[in-house]
């Protein structure tokens, strides 16, 4: 069976030649033009990847995220037409990944291999054989029911979110390089850089530290990358 992928792009010139390449790969595809119809697809056909623009008609590709994210943990490819800072953090704090328009079509192939890829072999398997509970103090991180508490309160957490504080944590006192978390997170062959991972752990940090501008819990190791220490 091959992967099918939902493409929500609006723009012709840009969705004949993205579902001709996808299915020069061997990919089936599905089609929506606005934001909307994109939703209900994504609901109705159960997609394997979601290739969505953001700017669309009716509901916009970061509106659609946001409900969607909601509901499954489909992988999501944002296409970010605006090369502002703004949108790419957004793009990338409710997607699992995005490319700026214009980009190219090997890059956005590879980054659709890479994340189906990654979604049949769950990211955290590798580790998660170690221990089913990790306890620090008072944050304990369920690998069987993918829940974070702190204290008594249960935490938000995105599957990326909780993939780097389950591999930071269960490997506690461990310095880890921003290119091995990227490369264990984002596999092999991720194209970006590893800015990913410090707004990655920005994001943890508002969630787990006491006091996110003074981490005590996943300290920054100057000039190499981050570590858990308790
Ligand atoms: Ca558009």
């Amino acid at each position: 069976m091959p992967n099918t992928i939902l493409i929500v792009e609006d723009e012709p010139n840009l969705l004949a030649p993205l579902q001709y390449s996808l299915k020069e790969e061997g990919y089936a595809t599905l089609v929506a033009t606005d934001g909307e119809n994109g939703l209900r697809m994504a609901r109705t056909m159960a997609p394997d990847l979601i290739i969505l623009d953001v700017m669309l008609p009716i509901l916009d590709g970061f509106k659609v995220c946001e409900i969607l994210r909601r509901e499954s943990d489909v992988p999501v490819i944002m296409l970010t037409a605006r090369s502002e800072e703004d949108d790419r953090v957004k793009g990338l704090k409710l997607g699992d990944d995005y490319v700026t328009k214009p980009f190219s079509m090997p890059e956005l192939l590879a980054r659709v291999r890479n994340l189906l890829r990654r979604a049949a072999s769950s990211p955290t398997s590798e580790f998660a054989e170690r221990s089913e509970i990790i306890r620090s103090e008072d944050l304990t991180i369920d690998q069987i029911s993918h829940s974070v508490t702190l204290g008594d309160k249960t935490l938000e957490m995105k599957p990326r979110e909780f993939s780097l504080l389950t591999l930071l944590a269960s490997n506690k006192g461990r310095a880890f390089t921003r290119n091995q978390i990227l490369e264990r997170l984002w596999g092999h062959d991720y194209i970006g850089d590893s800015r990913t991972v410090d707004v990655h752990v920005r994001w943890l940090r508002e969630k787990i530290e006491l006091d996110p501008s003074k981490p005590h819990r996943i300290v920054t190791i100057r000039g190499l990358g981050y570590r858990f220490d308790g």
